[in-house]
């Protein structure tokens, strides 16, 4: 009940600690105050900066062409399940199969029924409006994410309009150096920040508009470190973002054969640790913003 409210964390740290110190000694009477170790030095380090968040997503991009297209029963079977352990997902979806898949509509009702929300991914950076569009049409409510762009895209962000329909963006995810995710190409960097521009993305700009969240690699096991070195005390950022992605045919992680019983064990590992959060993309940038805009860029290589 603890884990949600940011603020407690420390004041529990402390708490634990003094109970801990104070638990095993007998009773005022038989230790004498001036008999007593002075702990003032080791109770006085652990606990000058907040503990970083550590903000996990999940995603998947389903693209125009219909060979990439996922079987609608295995791919909500699939978010029932990734949903079910506590996972927060979301999809992003071209126009080719919002106006091409059948099911479309389907998809989109039942997922949002599991807590999943549609970003919007189009290739066509004037199709954003589109596909948001699209997607009202069929029942669901996209949210204000770009899920995927160029970094060249950056300075031609805005809102757009199709139908009448007005679709703002304020959250950008997986943005890349080139097209075809070539070497090279992709920026697997972790962590949130708000990108100056397009020449100088990485730079963050306190007066940026939009929230850039780093998906990092995807991998289960560079989640895993991440985890690990913020275990170890390694940042002091207040949050932290890793997104897991699934290929939308082969349901497993982008680039490696790791599918849910693989997904359900990483799960449960981070679940071990008090500073891991589960959120939607756009949550977290929410959550970002409300712990103070701290950028927390991380390069994973
Ligand atoms: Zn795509």
């Amino acid at each position: 009940m603890f884990r949600k409210n940011v603020f407690v964390i420390p004041a529990l740290l402390i708490l634990t600690f003094a109970c801990s110190q104070a638990a095993p000694q007998p009773s005022a009477e038989s230790q004498p105050t001036e008999t007593q170790p002075a702990p003032v030095t080791e109770e006085a380090a652990p606990v000058s900066n907040p503990p970083t968040l550590f903000y996990i997503s999940g995603t998947t991009h389903i693209e125009t062409k219909s060979q990439t297209w996922p079987d609608v029963d295995a791919y909500l079977a699939f978010l029932q399940q990734v949903t079910a352990l506590g996972v927060k997902w979301s999809v992003g979806a071209d126009v080719g199969w919002l106006e091409g898949e059948p099911r479309a509509a389907e998809l989109i009702q039942a997922s949002e029924a599991l807590g999943v929300q549609w970003d919007v991914h189009t290739h066509s950076p004037q199709d954003r409006a589109k596909a948001a569009y699209l997607i009202t049409q069929m029942g669901g409510h996209p949210n204000s994410v770009v899920s995927g762009m160029l970094i060249s895209e950056f300075d031609g962000i805005g809102a757009q309009t199709y139908q009448g329909f007005t679709w703002t963006p304020q959250v950008l995810w997986g943005g890349t150096n080139c097209a075809g995710h070539r070497p090279g190409c992709d920026d697997p960097a972790a962590g949130l920040w708000m990108p100056l521009n397009s020449e100088n993305y990485f730079t963050h700009d306190p007066n940026g508009r939009y929230i850039r969240v780093g998906g990092g690699t995807h991998q289960l096991d560079d989640g895993r470190a991440l985890a690990q070195a913020i275990a170890n005390g390694q940042y002091d950022y207040p949050v932290v973002s890793f997104t897991l992605m699934v290929s939308p045919t082969t349901l497993t992680i982008v680039n490696s054969g790791n599918g849910m019983a693989e997904i359900a064990a990483f799960v449960n590992e981070m679940n071990s640790y008090n500073f891991v959060r589960w959120a939607t993309i756009e949550e977290t940038a929410q959550a970002w913003v409300a712990a103070g805009s701290v950028p927390s860029r991380i390069e994973m290589e």
